[in-house]
C-alpha cells in the first residue's frame, strides 16, 4: 500500500525495461511489510548528468544503476564505498539526509552466491579469465576473499595488466596479467572464474578455453554469465568431474545485497529462497 511515507527507490539505466529489479525489491518490500516503492527509471544519456542530483530533489531513497551509467554515476555521489571505488563502477546508491552513497554489490553478490555453495577461495590459485568490466569486480572479491594468487588471461593484454596492478597497489596478492598462449604452459590453478561474454546466448556453444585439460587440478569453476545457466564452459568441467557455479546467483544476490543496505535489514533463509523462486519463474516467463 503506498502511502504519504512510502520511501522510493528505482533502477536508473538505459533501457531498463527488461530489468527483474522492479520485482524483486517490490515482492521483498511485500514480503516483510517495508513501506518502499520501486520503479524503472529510464534516462537518457543526455540527462544523466542530473541524475542523482534530480533523485535528491525528489526525495528518492536511493537507487540502482546499471549499463550504461555504472562508471560515470560515481562523479555523481558524496560518498563511494572503498571497494566501489576501486572496482570503478557503482550499482547501488543509497541517499540518506540528502548525502548519497556509492556501493557495489555485483561482487557482494558473487561472494555469497560462492558461499551458498560451500566453496571458498582462501589459499585458492585462481585463473581469472577476461578483463572487461565485471573482471574487475571478480578480481577485488578474491583478493577480499584471501586468494593466494590471481593470474588473468586476456585477448586485450593491457586491461588484464591495469587490473593486475589495480590489484597489486591495494591488496597483499600476487596478481598477473597472461596470454591466451602462457595459459597453455600452466596447470596449476585450483579455481577458474570465467568473466568474458563468450558462451552468452545466442552464442551458447562457444568457449574461451580451448584446451580445457589446463584445467584439470580445478577445485571448481565459476562462469557469471547468466544466460544460458549452464553454459558451454560449465558444461565441460562437468564433463571433467569439476564443481561448477553459474552466474545466475552473483544477479540474485546483487539485488538483494542491495536492499539489504538500503533497509538495514538481512534477508535470508526461507525468505531467501521464496524471493530466488520468484526470479527464476520470473526470468523463465
Ligand atoms: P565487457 O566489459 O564488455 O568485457 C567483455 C570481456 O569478454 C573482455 O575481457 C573481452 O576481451 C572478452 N571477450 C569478448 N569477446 C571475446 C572474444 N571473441 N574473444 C576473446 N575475448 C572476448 O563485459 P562485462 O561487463 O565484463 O560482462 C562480461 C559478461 O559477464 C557478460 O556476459 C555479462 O552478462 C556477465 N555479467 C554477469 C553478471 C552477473 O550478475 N552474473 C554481472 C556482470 C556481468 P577484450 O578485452 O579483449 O575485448
Amino acid at each position: 500500500m503506498i502511502n504519504g511515507k512510502t520511501n522510493t527507490y528505482g533502477i536508473v539505466g538505459y533501457p531498463v525495461g527488461h530489468s527483474f529489479s522492479p520485482m524483486i525489491h517490490n515482492y521483498l518490500a511485500d514480503e516483510i511489510d517495508i513501506n518502499m516503492v520501486y520503479i524503472p527509471l529510464p534516462i537518457e544519456n543526455k540527462r544523466f548528468e542530473m541524475a542523482i542530483k534530480a533523485l535528491k530533489t525528489l526525495s528518492f531513497s536511493g537507487c540502482n544503476v546499471t549499463v550504461p551509467y555504472k562508471m560515470d554515476v560515481i562523479g555523481q555521489l558524496d560518498v563511494v564505498d572503498k571497494n566501489a571505488e576501486l572496482i570503478g563502477a557503482v550499482n547501488t546508491v543509497k541517499i540518506l539526509d540528502d548525502k548519497s552513497y556509492g556501493y557495489n554489490t555485483d561482487y557482494l553478490g558473487l561472494i555469497q552466491s560462492i558461499k551458498d555453495e560451500g566453496v571458498s577461495l582462501e589459499g585458492q590459485n585462481v585463473i581469472i579469465i577476461g578483463a572487461g568490466g565485471a573482471a574487475r569486480s571478480v578480481a577485488v572479491m578474491c583478493a577480499t576473499e584471501h586468494a593466494k594468487s590471481i593470474s588473468i588471461v586476456n585477448r586485450t593484454l593491457v586491461k588484464a595488466e591495469s587490473i593486475a596492478t589495480l590489484i597489486n597497489e591495494h591488496f597483499d596478492c600476487k596478481v598477473s596479467a597472461i596470454t591466451y598462449e602462457d595459459l597453455n604452459m600452466k596447470n596449476d590453478f585450483t579455481v577458474a572464474i570465467q568473466t568474458t561474454s563468450i558462451g552468452m546466448y545466442p552464442n551458447v556453444d562457444n568457449t574461451p578455453i580451448v584446451d580445457m585439460s589446463i584445467l584439470s587440478k580445478l577445485d571448481f569453476a565459476i562462469d557469471i554469465v547468466y544466460n544460458p545457466r549452464e553454459t558451454k564452459f560449465m558444461r565441460d568441467l562437468n564433463q571433467m568431474g569439476v564443481k561448477t557455479i553459474g552466474g545466475i546467483g552473483m544477479l540474485f544476490y546483487q539485488a538483494i545485497k542491495a536492499f539489504e543496505i538500503w533497509n538495514d535489514v538481512t534477508v535470508d533463509g526461507e525468505l531467501c529462497q521464496r524471493a530466488y523462486e520468484r526470479f527464476l519463474e520470473y526470468l523463465d516467463q
